[in-house]
C-alpha cells in the first residue's frame, strides 16, 4: 500500500475533520493527474475570483492581502519569507491541507500553490510558476512555496 493511501485511510478512520486533506489524498489515490487538477482549479479560482477582491498592483501588497484572505478562508497563515527580482519565498503555517499529516514523501498543497499563482496572474497579467518546496507531506512543519517572478 502506498504511503498516501495509508494516510488517507488513517484520516478517514480517525474521523479527522480535514476535508481538504482527504480531497488532496483521494485525488492522488485515483489519478496520476491530481497535482495539475488541484493546481489549475486553485489557479482559476485565484485568478477569476480572488484577484478581483485585491485592489493593488504592488506585489508585496498583493501578497499581504492574499495572506488576509487565506486566514479568513481557514487555509493557514501565509507570510513572505523573502522577495527579490527573481523569486518570492512564501511560508504557510498551520496549512489546512498538510499541517500535522504523516510524512508520505510527496508534496500535497497543489491547490494552495495554484491559488497563489492565479491571484498574482490576475493582478499582474503574467504567468507565475509556484512550486512547493517544503510540505507536511515531506515531513516539514510548514509549507514553503517558491514563486518565480
Ligand atoms: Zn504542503
Amino acid at each position: 500500500m502506498k504511503k498516501y493511501d495509508k494516510e488517507l485511510k488513517r484520516l478517514i478512520r480517525a474521523r479527522t475533520k480535514n476535508f481538504p486533506r482527504a480531497l488532496a489524498l483521494g485525488l492522488q489515490w485515483v489519478s496520476l493527474g491530481y497535482s495539475s487538477a488541484l493546481y489549475f482549479a486553485g489557479k482559476k479560482i485565484g485568478k477569476e475570483v480572488i484577484s478581483n477582491e485585491i485592489k493593488t498592483k504592488d506585489i508585496k501588497e498583493i501578497l499581504k492581502q492574499t495572506s488576509k484572505i487565506f486566514s479568513s478562508m481557514g487555509i493557514g497563515t501565509l507570510s513572505t519569507k523573502s522577495i527579490n527580482r527573481k523569486q518570492a519565498v512564501l511560508i504557510l503555517k498551520n496549512g489546512t491541507t498538510a499541517n500535522g499529516m504523516a510524512k508520505i514523501g510527496k508534496t500535497v498543497c497543489y491547490f494552495e500553490a495554484g491559488l497563489i499563482s492565479g491571484i498574482l496572474e490576475g493582478k499582474l497579467k503574467k504567468t507565475f510558476n509556484v512550486s512547493e518546496t517544503r510540505c507536511g507531506g515531506l515531513g516539514d512543519s510548514m509549507e514553503e512555496f517558491v514563486v518565480n517572478l
